[in-house]
């Protein structure tokens, strides 16, 4: 007898269910994808300890006949798709047709479903995937599905399932992330006792994100926009020849891009606050990630995360999301195309938006353990593998406890004096929540915040920055529209100082607010854009040393040297070796002199060593530049407990007003900080 044989339905469903259904969150994703699928505009999701025990969502969607009820519960029965060529096109969140056998053949299942024309509805009972009973009822129009007792025959997986909170906590992650692309249709979520969730419909994502997680969030974040045509389609075309002259050219369509983003100042241990959606499918994609970080690359340092929602919008068949079981990957057609899109899009709206540190946000700048912006890791979506192209030691999706972060609310920061007008107050939705409070409230929070710029003496950073920059406007080809800040670092030059604070900062005042600004930083920065912009112009002023300075080297340093000789003489350096292991340097850039001049050159040299052959050394010759001018601009700027003359203060707010690209340093210290008009009224209790 053979060894051979076919798996009863049973058992294929439940390894299916291993797939598909892991913990009452995947549950849950499963069955609001089917609600979204039906058109439903309403969606109420329930959950009793955690779903472990109860876990029932309702829609008011088109539903289904007795006959397509039932078989709904058969493997890969579906009315999503009909033929493979089907696949190359999806346009619905589901597809697979295995979702709710999986998940009936490990609970106990009740399903009531009624068509809106049709006088009455249907009820089927399952348990671990038998039939138990199939009745008609009265039923209101639309889907309900209770599923109890989650894995209640897997005892296996059962075991697996954490406490009740977090289980509860990736539900709630969910049914957040779906509410979030869908702002027309009302969400609610409850639990036993509690309302978690209750987002009536809104006409724009940005009064969503309020109602979910409040002012003080939404405060953090701009708004970004940006359309690309695609050039031509990521499927084959058939050849000339094979093609059918009377069938009209295909559309290839658009690539769309909304969201937010935020300011450098809102920083993030880990990813979770990056939210993707594709065709509004939520996905963890590490290309699209690696595109994000790349867009922050010196705005914040490579160790933290921004918070990101992104909404892409593509024609269905760029995208394939036939990739998992769970349909949180994807793959891009026109891989490169995509992440240059996010990438450019994104770093372009960060530069124009220009964010500054208010005074009070840049106190919370540090990246922060615990205040995520919203619940938990999403354990259940795939991380990323190791081979993604991420900046290396950023902390695992799991940096912080689930437990310990899940908030649906806002996390409450330091108690300031005088809260925001609009700012909701706990327990916030309630009835007196009306539909204009939420609009009203949503369009104030994006009201200009003002822009600020921010860097650090920090070696190669400045010109990582530059590099980024040249390319970036070389590439743009996105069509971007941001929403400009009206008082931007321009509101700087009308800036009158009044003095120093310990000899470092700047304080100023404008009709803006007060200001107080980093000096050495602040003219670091002027200092960097000038070296650039004159090396290419007139050549850079040089002083020449009454004596040589005589900088020991190591041979390997001498070897860099040799290297770069000719890119520090256009800066300005008149330098040769003066043995086999000192360099003798005979002139240098005006303002640069003793111990610094040698400094300078030892960090450049160091750098520059670090690329490990000579060709990648040569190739990076724009690095190089940026590099050198950062370190020239670092050790000739003005340093910390210098005492200045008011001239030299207004010369160097007017100077820094001119700075070309004065968004964040790439370790989120602020140059400027402001303490706005509007902030100072409030603590002084005027508004
Ligand atoms: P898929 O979503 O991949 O098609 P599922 O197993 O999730 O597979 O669902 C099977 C079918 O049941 C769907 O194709 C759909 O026709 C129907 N269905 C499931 N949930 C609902 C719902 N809430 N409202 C209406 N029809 C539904
Ligand atoms: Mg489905």
């Amino acid at each position: 007898m053979g060894r051979i044989r076919v798996l009863p339905d049973q058992v294929a469903n439940q390894i299916a269910a291993g797939e598909v259904v892991d913990r009452p969150a995947s549950v849950v994703k499963e069955l609001l994808e089917n609600s979204l699928d039906a058109g439903a505009t309403r969606i109420r999701v329930e959950v009793e300890a955690g779903g472990r025990k109860l876990i029932r969502i309702t829609d008011n969607g088109h539903g289904m006949n007795r006959d397509d009820a039932l078989l709904a519960f058969e493997r890969h029965a579906t009315s999503k798709l009909r033929t493979a060529d089907d696949l190359l096109s999806i346009a619905t969140l589901g597809f697979r047709g295995e979702a709710l056998p999986s998940i009936a053949s490990v609970s106990r299942l009740l399903l009531e479903t009624c068509e809106p024309e049709s006088s009455s509805g249907s009820r089927i009972e399952i348990a671990g995937g038998k039939i138990l009973r199939v009745e008609d009822a009265a039923l209101p129009a639309g889907t309900s599905i209770t599923v109890q007792d989650l894995f209640f025959n897997t005892p296996a997986r059962r075991k697996f399932l954490r406490a009740e909170s977090t289980e509860l906590s990736h539900v709630t992650a969910l049914v957040t992330h779906y509410a979030l692309v869908h702002p027309e249709k009302h969400f609610e979520m409850l639990s036993a006792t509690h309302t978690l969730l209750q987002a009536p419909p809104v006409a724009r994502s940005a009064e969503r994100i309020y109602q979910i997680f409040g002012a003080e969030n939404l405060g953090q974040l701009l708004p970004v926009a940006a359309e690309a045509p695609l050039e031509h389609g990521g499927l084959p075309e058939p050849p000339p020849w094979k093609r059918d002259p009377n069938e009209p050219v295909r559309e290839l369509g658009v690539l769309r891009l909304s969201g937010f983003y935020s300011k450098p100042e809102l920083q993030k241990l880990n990813r979770n606050s990056i939210y993707i959606f594709v065709n509004k499918r939520l996905i963890r994609d590490r290309l699209l990630m690696h595109a994000i970080s790349e867009a922050y690359r010196n705005i914040i340092p490579p160790t933290s995360f921004p918070v990101v929602l992104l909404f892409l919008e593509m024609p269905s068949e760029e995208v394939d999301v036939n990739v998992h079981p769970a349909k949180t990957e994807v793959r891009f057609r026109q891989q490169n195309r995509i992440h240059d899109f996010v990438r450019d899009s994104l770093r372009a709206a960060l530069i124009s938006s220009r964010p500054a540190a208010g005074f009070l946000a840049a106190l919370d700048a540090a990246p922060l353990a615990s205040p995520t912006l919203m619940p938990s890791p999403v354990e259940h979506l795939p991380k990323p593998s190791e081979d993604a192209p991420i900046p290396p030691g950023e902390p695992g999706a799991d940096g912080v406890s689930p437990d310990s972060t899940f908030r649906l609310t806002p996390p409450s920061l330091t108690p300031q004096p005088g809260t925001l007008a609009f700012e909701p107050h706990p327990g916030q939705f309630g009835p007196e929540s009306t539909l204009e409070n939420w609009a009203e409230a949503a369009t104030a929070l994006f009201s200009p915040a003002v822009a600020n710029p921010i860097s650090s003496c920090g070696a190669d950073t400045l010109a990582e920055e530059q590099a980024q920059d040249i390319a970036n406007t070389a590439t743009m080809t996105a069509q971007v529209e941001v929403r400009r800040e009206q008082a931007n670092l321009n509101s700087l030059g009308s800036l009158r100082p009044l003095g120093q604070l310990r000899d470092s900062f700047i304080l100023a005042v404008n009709d803006d607010g007060l200001w107080i600004i980093d000096q050495h930083v602040a003219h670091e920065r002027v200092l960097f854009e000038k070296i650039l912009a004159s090396r290419d112009i007139e050549g850079i002023q040089r002083q020449r040393l009454l004596m040589p300075l005589l900088v020991d080297l190591q041979p390997w340093q001498m070897a860099v040297f040799a290297d770069i000789a000719d890119e520090l003489e256009k800066n300005g350096f008149e330098a040769e070796p003066f043995g086999p292991r000192t360099l003798a340097v005979k002139a240098a850039p005006v303002g640069l002199e003793g111990r610094e001049l040698e400094r300078m050159l030892t960090e450049v040299i160091e750098q520059t060593g670090g690329s490990e052959t000579n060709s990648a050394r040569r190739q990076d010759l724009e690095t190089l530049r940026g590099r050198i001018a950062a370190s020239i601009a670092c050790h000739s700027a003005i340093k910390v407990n210098t005492p200045l003359e008011s001239q030299k203060m207004d010369w160097l707010l007017k100077e820094l007003s001119k700075t070309k690209f004065p968004t964040s340093c790439p370790h989120g210290r602020p140059r400027a900080l402001r303490y706005s008009w509007k902030e100072i009224q409030r603590a002084f209790q005027r508004i």
